[in-house]
């Protein structure tokens, strides 16, 4: 990866994004994914690493929104206030 005067780019659109921030993790592992806060209010604070982003699209959210997931919705929710 070219340059070097950032931390990182956006997981999602590959801008510069040097924000690490603790609500940043991967839905499925909580690994920290760098997110821009476009990307963040697109992404309704659901995120991905590299290593689950295969995960990511349609099935991802049939999976989220499982009944046997509603514990992991509430705390979601909860954290973005919604
Ligand atoms: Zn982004
Ligand atoms: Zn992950």
């Amino acid at each position: 990866m070219p340059g070097g005067e950032v931390l990182g780019r956006c997981s999602y659109c590959n801008v510069a994004e040097d924000t690490q921030s603790s609500d940043r993790v991967c839905a499925v592992c909580r690994d920290a994914v760098l997110v821009c806060s476009g990307c963040r209010v697109v992404r309704r604070g659901v995120y991905l690493c590299s290593d689950h982003e295969s995960l990511d699209g349609p099935s991802f959210d049939q999976v989220l929104y499982h009944p046997h997931l509603e514990p992991v919705r509430a705390a979601v929710s909860k954290c973005y206030g919604r």
